[in-house]
């Protein structure tokens, strides 16, 4: 449904409250409709690759098949794989003052949820979410990116073959779209995007009391120990920082590397961007920038670096001249960024990438400490106990250890950020309980010792009391 207007989102809404009303969608819906969304999104793999490509203007169809593509489709099969035993009553433990009463929790879906994506990972951060509240049982209306309007197309026209109206609905739009879709009285909002909208949702929606699971941004620090060799670092930190040209939530926004290491992790870096992306102009693996406007921000956070006394280092194996029209965007190392400079206050989100340097862990930590809780932490060190002493004194909203980003890609591990970079989590288990509701039940037996304690109460009642508050 195009052309929205407040009253015409709330009436889709309505229809999906009340289809949620008529008909719980049990556990083998449940699982035949993710085997219909998997199936759909194997077989649309090319035109995912092509729409994004397209949207981009030019996406590495390699990253497109692996984050958007392949991540889904192993979210759907880690779900299949579980959902029954997600779904089945937990039975837990009865005080025994209760006994012999018993207790569970039931797992119900919360009824119909909103979901509001970005551009940067467009079929993952719309299809993830969409994957944990239908296998909880819910119904649901998608917001994608207006900046990928190809894929959120396609997104709308596969769902639409996928689902019945009356489960799943597509709403294009941009931001004003967007705000009055977040006004709805959703049972859930889970919204992926920026921290400063994600503000402006959380405010909408605690109109409506409407429970909201927000995936924002951050600068994600990486910190390197200094003895842990450069070449693995720069090979890694590479690997997750120019994926999509930097344009991903949990890429490491900024190093923290020994003051001493700084020359050798720079000529690692630049060996490794420069192996990878020989020819930017030609290299099909190297993603552009989503729009002018992003393009241009990324400008004006270098130019505003250089003018406060920062070394850029602009990686252009080929010394090639770049045609801002096609938006590449050279990687782009920074050294001695100013503090107070937008690039270091600013998630980067595109390929730069700045490099502290530190005299000491301790130093490291407090800066990280300082700063607004980031979405994810990076550490490289061999040093199991270092490692440790990073964990417990800095918190992130999640972290991989010597390596960057693959903590997403655990379906065991809960995704989220904490404090300005998110509320909540999902993925796999933990995304199934975000769009349940838990609900606790306890079943009184036929003989209640409570019969025991019941007014006018005497002195047993006293002795009672003694003995439970001893
Ligand atoms: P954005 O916040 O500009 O937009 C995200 C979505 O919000 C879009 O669908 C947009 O239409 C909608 N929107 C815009 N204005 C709105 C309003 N007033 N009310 C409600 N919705 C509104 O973010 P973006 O530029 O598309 O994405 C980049 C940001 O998203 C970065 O900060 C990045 O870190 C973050 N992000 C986070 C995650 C995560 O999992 N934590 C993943 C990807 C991106």
């Amino acid at each position: 449904m195009d052309g929205s207007t407040p009253d015409s989102l709330l009436i889709e809404l309505k229809r999906l409250q009340a289809a949620q009303a008529r008909s719980t969608l049990g556990y083998a819906d449940r699982i035949a409709d993710l085997k219909r969304l998997r199936a759909a999104v194997k077989s649309r793999a090319e035109d995912i690759v092509a729409a994004t490509s397209a949207d981009f203007g030019r996406r590495s169809r390699h990253e497109t098949l692996l984050s958007d593509v392949m991540t889904v489709l192993h979210d759907i099969d880690y779900t299949l794989k579980n959902l029954k035993r997600w779904m089945k009553p937990r039975r837990v433990s009865t005080s025994w003052q209760f006994l012999p009463g018993r207790s569970e929790i039931r797992f119900q879906p919360v009824g119909v949820v909103g979901i509001i994506s970005p551009w940067n990972y467009p079929v993952n951060l719309a299809l993830m979410p969409l994957v944990a509240a239908i296998a909880a049982g819910n119904r649901a209306m998608l917001k994608p990116s207006e900046l990928t309007p190809r894929t959120s197309e396609l997104l709308k026209a596969m769902l639409a073959e996928v689902f019945p109206s009356d489960q799943v609905c597509v709403v294009l739009g941009g931001p004003d779209v967007a705000a009055q879709f977040s006004t709805l009285p959703f049972d859930h909002l889970f919204f992926t995007g920026s921290t400063s909208v994600g503000r402006i949702v959380m405010q909408a929606a605690a109109k409506n009391l409407t429970p909201v699971t927000l995936e924002l941004g951050g600068k994600s620090p990486a910190i390197i120990a200094p003895d842990y060799p450069m070449t693995t670092a720069a090979a890694r930190l590479t690997a997750g920082k120019f994926l999509n040209a930097g344009q991903t939530c949990i890429a490491p926004d900024y190093i923290l590397a020994p003051a001493d290491q700084i020359s050798a992790l720079t000529q690692a870096l630049r060996k490794e961007l420069s192996e990878r992306y020989p020819s930017l102009r030609s290299s099909v693996d190297y993603t552009s920038i989503a729009t002018d406007r992003h393009y241009l921000r990324l400008q004006q956070l270098l130019e505003e670096a250089q003018a406060g006394g920062a070394q850029i280092i602009q990686i252009n194996p080929a010394n090639e001249a770049l045609d801002p029209a096609n938006r590449i965007f050279p990687p782009t190392l920074v050294l001695n960024p100013p503090a107070q400079s937008r690039l270091m206050s600013e998630e980067i989100f595109g390929p730069i990438l700045p490099i502290l340097p530190y005299r000491s862990l301790d130093e490291a930590i407090a800066y990280i400490n300082d700063h607004d809780r980031p979405l994810a932490l990076y550490h490289f060190d061999l040093d199991s106990e270092r490692t440790k002493r990073v964990l417990d004194s800095t918190i992130a909203g999640g972290v991989t250890i010597n390596d960057c980003v693959l903590h997403i890609a655990q379906s065991a591990l809960p995704f989220g950020g904490v404090g300005p970079s998110g509320i909540g989590h999902y993925h796999g288990h933990h995304g199934f309980l975000t769009f349940s509701k838990q609900k606790p039940v306890f079943y009184q037996a036929r003989w209640s010792s409570l019969s025991l304690l019941k007014p006018p109460y005497r002195n047993f009642a006293d002795r009672l009391i003694a003995f439970l508050t001893r």
